[in-house]
């Protein structure tokens, strides 16, 4: 199906009463405002029907709904930029609408046909356009998700399901460089798991270990594998690399690790740049020795929402090591602002990842 057929199929109800006056730009919290409208569908007789842009607003489900009691429930993350003349783009969306995809089949969920997801997306930013900030550091982060729905008490896949998009401006994620802990006793995913798919439970049992190493003085864990607990895994929402002897190392995602979009990206611009890149197991004892002999020279996380969080401090068995502190030549500096241009449009996107919408 074309886009205009696709749209066609959209009932647009737009709000009569904008929150858009108490909106400012200046002063964003991370998750904690809403544009005026959201996007929603349901998944009823083995087809999407009802899609639909409205107010943002609350949803009426019954207690029952199977979403509520046995999880099936998986999201997306990604962000639209608008730069200073206007033009919007947003990053990479078909690369969330098939991992999304993915998801959806290890959760026994349908999968949504990319150009309906991709067009939710875009004609929903279009009508929030204003929502998207254009302050340097900031932009309007788009959270798809998709959860089973039918009123039935029992475990089984359901038959019935919605899929619903809305959107959030957005600052900076870590407004200072982090301190992460190792984590050697809970653990994130496991072989066989749903570790490398977006899905919600997959958060709520990393609360626990989260809040232990907030406790700590830490401001995430680095999971490592569930087995041994001897390699790197990943950490909080994002992936982990590692500059070390002048390459960047990174774990392999096979299974247990969430495959992220930022990671591809950088590891993708990194090799163009002629930089040795280097994926797979990092064992948590090489990385220790490592961080001992003062080899690593950078350390951070990527992930949609931080793109790019410096680590300051690793903390492993009640030691700390501290890194080096940043300068502008980092290739995490670099490639934070090179990827910050690419998705505003001011650097030419020799990849084609940056879908500009009008
Ligand atoms: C979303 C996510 C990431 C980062 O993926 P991106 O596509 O780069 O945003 C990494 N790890 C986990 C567990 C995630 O949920």
């Amino acid at each position: 199906m074309s886009e205009t057929e696709i749209l066609s199929k959209f009932k647009i109800t737009k709000t009569t009463n904008s929150r858009l006056k108490e909106f400012d730009q200046t002063n964003i919290q991370f998750g904690k405002i809403f544009a005026d409208h959201m996007f929603e569908m349901n998944y009823r007789n083995g087809e999407w029907t009802d899609m639909e842009i409205k107010p943002y607003g609350p949803l009426s489900l019954a207690p029952s709904t199977s979403a509520i009691h046995y999880g099936q429930s998986i999201f997306e993350g990604l962000k639209a930029y608008r730069n200073l003349d206007d033009e919007v783009f947003i990053f990479r969306p078909e690369a969330n609408s098939t991992r999304l995809n993915a998801s959806a089949e290890r959760m026994c969920m349908p999968s949504i046909p990319k150009e309906l997801f991709l067009s939710a997306l875009k004609q929903l930013v279009m009508i929030d356009k204003e929502w998207i900030p254009n302050v340097p550091g900031t932009s309007l982060y788009i959270r798809p998700f998709l959860f089973a729905t039918d009123e039935f008490i029992g475990v089984k896949p359901s038959d019935n399901y919605k899929f619903m998009v809305f959107t959030c401006p957005v600052g900076t994620y870590y407004s200072e460089p982090v301190r992460v802990k190792i984590e050697t006793m809970y653990s994130r995913a496991c072989e066989g798991g749903v570790g490398r798919v977006k899905a919600a439970g997959n958060y709520a049992a990393s609360l626990y270990p989260a809040k232990k190493a907030k406790e700590e003085g830490y401001h995430q864990l680095i999971w490592t594998d569930a087995k041994e607990h001897k390699y790197i895994e990943e950490s909080g929402t994002m992936n982990m690399m590692f500059v070390v002897d002048n390459v960047l190392y990174t774990p392999t995602t096979s299974g247990t690790i969430l495959p992220g979009i930022t990671r591809d990206s950088v590891l993708k611009i990194a090799q163009s740049w002629g930089m040795q890149t280097n994926e797979s197991s990092i064992h948590v004892e090489e990385l220790v020795r490592a961080l001992k002999g003062g080899r690593v020279q950078e350390a951070f996380g990527t992930g949609t929402a931080a793109t790019i969080a410096r680590i300051k401090t690793i903390g492993h068995e009640g030691t700390d090591y501290n890194l080096p502190a940043f300068t502008e030549k980092d290739f995490s500096i670099r490639i934070l602002n090179y990827l910050e241009d690419l998705k505003r449009g001011r650097e030419k996107d020799t990849w084609n990842w940056v879908t500009k919408i009008s």
